[in-house]
Order: structure tokens, then sequence, then C-alpha cells
């Protein structure tokens, strides 16, 4: 039982451990992937946008410089220029471009790679002027186009994260809580059946008194108790008279009866706590009384003789009576006098002896000196 118990428990923490990893693997794996997207955005918005403009500015600055200058020297040098436009101009068109900024950009491209020559005009270069102002407003557009997408993706992102992270613990919430709910009720029932054994152990199949068993283990430790508390304690005998007369008489099943019968009278009248009744074997009981004086006890004695009397059971083969009947033998033990359990048990053995010696039906207390 108890190996099952463990087994299922350690699966389950098996299957819990599993989860939680396969949970935080997948959503390590999304939240990679969509700090990825985020990467992506950002990096387009400033190298896609920011990067380009300042780009297209220094091209627009070097254009109006070779304007200024060819206004100024009739043989200025274009060449320095042109080297320079060209390095900004490639690394513009080489940036990151959408097919719809291709478009626009392949018609300016072939005006800007025409002005690479000696032959161009002023007014060509103001056209690639304008046409670079326009490409620059251009650029601004799409950049405020592509911010404005970003901070909504990027709220619906973090929605998506914030939603996710909550099943995630939610969901572990939920398996946590179901294994620890089966580990309690796994663990509650064994504590039933542990319990459930215990008593078991402890009790006469038959008559559903304490066992000889247990009477060994309270026996042993009674003196001990006794000392502890400074309590007198009794042990009392008793045995059926002409029990194997009953049986030939009634039959067996009959004298189980019977046994139970005087059993549970037993066991009704001696129901208060450090009070326990014992079937010791066959039709004989056993019981130890805690804290008792010798005038409580003789008195319980006689009760214990007339309830068992007044039973009523028949026995018509019984010498000394026409119902069923018992005999008592008793001894107290008084705290600190050291007496041993086995002296204590055969005390009372002789006691009950003597009962049965003097016509039975009645109780021996053990009067030291005798
Ligand atoms: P005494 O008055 O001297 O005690 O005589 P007795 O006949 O009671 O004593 P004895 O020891 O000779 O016989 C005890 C009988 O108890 C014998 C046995 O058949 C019977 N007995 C013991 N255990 C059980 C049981 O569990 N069920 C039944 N029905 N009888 C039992
Ligand atoms: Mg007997
Ligand atoms: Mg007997």
């Amino acid at each position: 039982m108890k190996k099952e118990f463990y087994k299922s428990v350690s699966f389950k923490l098996g299957i819990l451990s599993f989860i939680i990893l396969a949970s935080l693997f997948i959503s390590s794996f999304m939240f990679n992937s969509q700090i990825d997207k985020l990467k992506k955005q950002i990096d387009y918005i400033y190298f896609g946008n920011y990067i380009p403009v300042l780009k297209l500015h220094s091209i627009e600055e070097n254009y109006n410089d070779l304007i200024k200058c060819m206004k100024t020297y009739k043989k200025c040098k274009r060449t320095p220029f042109f080297k320079s436009i060209k390095k900004d101009w490639d690394y513009y068109n080489n940036s990151y471009k959408d097919i719809e900024e291709k478009k626009v950009l392949r018609k300016i491209d072939k005006s800007v790679n025409n002005s690479f020559t000696y032959k161009t005009k002023i007014s060509q270069y103001h056209k690639v002027v304008k046409e670079i102002e326009f490409l620059k407003e251009y650029e601004k557009k799409v950049a405020s186009k592509k911010r404005k997408e970003f901070i909504k993706e990027y709220s619906s992102m973090k929605n998506y994260l914030f939603y996710n992270m909550i099943a995630l613990i939610t969901v572990s919430f939920i398996f946590i809580s179901f294994i620890i709910y089966s580990i309690i009720k796994k663990d509650n029932q064994l504590k039933i059946l542990t319990k459930k054994y215990a008593i078991e152990s402890i009790t006469d199949s038959m008559t559903k008194l304490y066992n000889r068993k247990y009477f060994d283990k309270i026996f042993d430790n009674m003196p001990f108790i006794s000392n502890q508390n400074s309590w007198n304690t009794a042990f009392v005998m008793l045995d059926i008279d002409f029990f194997k007369q009953y049986n030939d008489t009634y039959g067996h099943d009959m004298g189980d009866m019977t046994l139970k019968a005087v059993a549970s009278s037993l066991k009704s009248y001696f129901d208060k706590d450090y009070e326990y009744v014992f079937r010791l074997g066959g039709e004989e009981f056993g019981v130890i009384l805690f804290d008792i004086n010798e005038k409580i006890l003789k008195e319980c004695l006689k009760d214990v003789n007339e309830n068992i009397q007044s039973l009523n059971i028949e026995h018509k083969n019984s010498k000394i009576s026409n119902v069923v009947t018992i005999s008592i033998g008793a001894v107290i033990y008084k705290p600190y006098s050291y007496v041993s359990c086995n002296k204590l048990y055969k005390i009372a053995d002789e006691c009950l002896y003597e009962s049965k010696q003097n016509g039975r039906n009645q109780f021996t207390i053990y009067k030291e000196g005798n």
C-alpha cells in the first residue's frame, strides 16, 4: 500500500515537472520570438528610417555645395562631390527597403546615377535636389507610419505576453493544486487505513474486546504507569463457569454467542477512561483498572457477578446455577511496590482459582499476608 502511494506521488511529481519544464520551454520560445520581432521593428525604425534620412540630408547638402561650387568656379572640381554623394547614395540604396519604397526609389536612383558626369547642368542638379527632398519627406512619412504600426504592435505584443503569462501561471497553479489535493487525499486515506489496521491489530475479532497481544503491552507497562501517576491499579481475571459443559449442552455456536454476550456486558460496564477489558483466551477475560481503590473494586466485581447472572443465559448443566455465571480473581498493584507482572498474573490466577474452589460465581481480591 505504502509503496504504491509513493509510486503514484513520484509519478505525479514527474508529470508535473515535465509540464512545468515544457511550459517554460514553450513560453521562453514564444517570448524569444516576440522579442526578436520587437528587435526587428526597432531595427527597422532606426536603420530603415532614421539613418536613411541622415544620409539623404548629407546627399542633399553635397548637391547644394556642388551647385554653389559650379556657380562660383567655372572649373569646379566635381569628382570629390560625386565620390561623397555616391558613397552616401549607395549606403542609402543598400539599406533595407520594402517593395513600395523600392518602387519610389527606382526613378530617383536613375537621376542620381546620371548626375555623376561633367555634362550635367546646374538645373539638372536642382531637379535632383528636389527629388532628394521629396525622398526625405517620403522617408519621414514612412517612418511615422512605421512608428504608429510599431506602437500598435508593441501594445498587442505586451498584451499577448501578459495573457500568456497569466495562462501559464493558471495552468501551473491548477496542476500543482490538483497534485497537492490528490496527495493530501491519499494521505488521509492512508491515515484512516493505518488507524483501522491499528485498531484491528489490537482487537479480538469475535468479542471485539482488546486482544491478548494488546493485553501484554498494557499489562507490561501497568506498574510503570501506576508508579508515574501514584495510582493503585487493579488487575482482574474472569472465567466463565462450567463453560465446557455449556458447549457440550448447547453447542459451540451458542457457546460463541454466550462469549460475545459476556464480553459485551463487561465492555459496557468498564467503559470509562483508564478501564481496559481484554479477552485473554478461550472463555477467560482480563480487566485493568487504573486509579482505583479496594472499596470501589469490590463494588465493581460484585456488580460484574450480578450483571452476568442477570444476562439470564440458560445453563442447565452448571453445577452451581441454572444460568451462566462467572468467577473472578483480582489483585491491586500499589505504586512503587515493584511487584513483577508475572507475580501479579500468578496472584490473580490463584485468586480466580480460589473463587472456583469456593463455589464459583464470586470474586476474590488478594489480601497481603495471605
Ligand atoms: P471452570 O468453571 O472450572 O472454568 O470450567 P470450564 O468448563 O469453564 O473450564 P475448562 O477450561 O475445562 O473449559 C473451557 C471451555 O471453554 C473449553 C472450550 O471448549 C471452551 N472454549 C474456549 N474457547 C472457546 C470459544 O472461542 N468458543 C466456544 N464456544 N467455546 C470455547
Ligand atoms: Mg471456565
Ligand atoms: Mg478457563
